[in-house]
């Protein structure tokens, strides 16, 4: 029997949500044993996204919730290099839900899923290898200024040694959110495993998997590492000046 995987989605209404999370809802009907916790970054639960998970089929497959990122959190003014983490909040809320709701005698897997990425189904019988008690790792296309950000491995035991990253490589753990997945043992074994408004911009993978693993202990996967399943792809704002134009008028192209 394959493991659930619970694959947390922050979201927040922009013009192209609708498109994003119909791309990703592909995934979820293409694989049974996916769980979608969905978070939105909303004071209420929307209408668009229970329709959207009702049209693709996936009411009893996934969970939406909802939480707002506080609008007075505030940067510290001494630290420039500190800015307004995403999702944290959400991913925060997504955590707590599968605690207390995930069968803690399961292996099951949490993968956070970014809705702008672009993810092969490939990546999620990948994920379903992931050992009990274990995080999973593999390479990420388009991120961190490379075409491939990606663990490094030993060349005799095929442990990870170190990683390709070219952006801020001192992290203790220089991979983006794409890049692993976690078995849900581990967040029953450190209930403190959390992201944090409180660290630095690019450490929010740090700071969860520091609870969780050491780098020797991370179990490589896609092929050991070599296979791109996922990419950091970003979709660019939509302009909306004629449309802008229409609202002056007390008209809407979308009615
Ligand atoms: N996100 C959110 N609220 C925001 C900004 C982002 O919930 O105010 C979500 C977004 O939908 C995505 C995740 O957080 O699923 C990461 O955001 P984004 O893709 O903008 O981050 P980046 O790719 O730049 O790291
Ligand atoms: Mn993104």
């Amino acid at each position: 029997e394959l493991p659930t995987i619970y694959c947390v989605t922050p979201t927040y209404a922009r013009p192209h949500q609708k498109a994003e999370l119909t791309r990703l809802s592909h995934i979820f009907m293409l694989l049974p044993n996916l769980h979608w916790v969905i978070v939105e970054d909303s004071e209420t639960k929307t209408n668009l996204v229970r329709n959207l998970l009702e049209r693709a089929g996936l009411t009893q497959r996934s969970t939406q919730l909802n939480v707002k990122t506080p609008t007075a959190f505030k940067l510290k003014h001494n630290d420039p290099n500190w800015i307004k983490p995403r999702g944290v909040e959400q991913r925060n809320l997504a955590l707590s839900w599968i605690r207390t709701n995930a069968d803690a005698e399961k292996h099951n897997i949490v993968f956070f899923m970014d809705d702008d990425n672009s993810y092969s189904v490939e990546l999620f019988a990948e994920m379903s290898k992931i050992e009990p008690g274990r995080v999973g790792v593999w390479p990420v296309g388009l991120v961190g200024g490379l075409m491939v950000e990606k663990p490094l491995l030993n060349q005799e035991t095929n442990l990870v040694e170190g990683f390709n990253a070219a952006w801020r490589p001192e992290r203790p753990f220089p991979i983006d959110m794409a890049g692993f997945a976690i078995s849900t043992e581990l967040l029953f074994k450190y209930p403190e495993a959390a992201f944090s408004y409180e660290v630095q911009r690019g450490y929010q993978e740090s700071e969860i998997l520091r609870h969780l693993t050491t780098r020797s202990q991370l179990q490589p996967l896609a092929n050991n590492c070599r296979d791109v399943l996922v990419w950091h792809t970003r979709t660019e704002k939509t302009k909306l000046t004629n449309e802008e134009a229409l609202n002056k008028q007390g008209k809407k192209s979308d009615e």
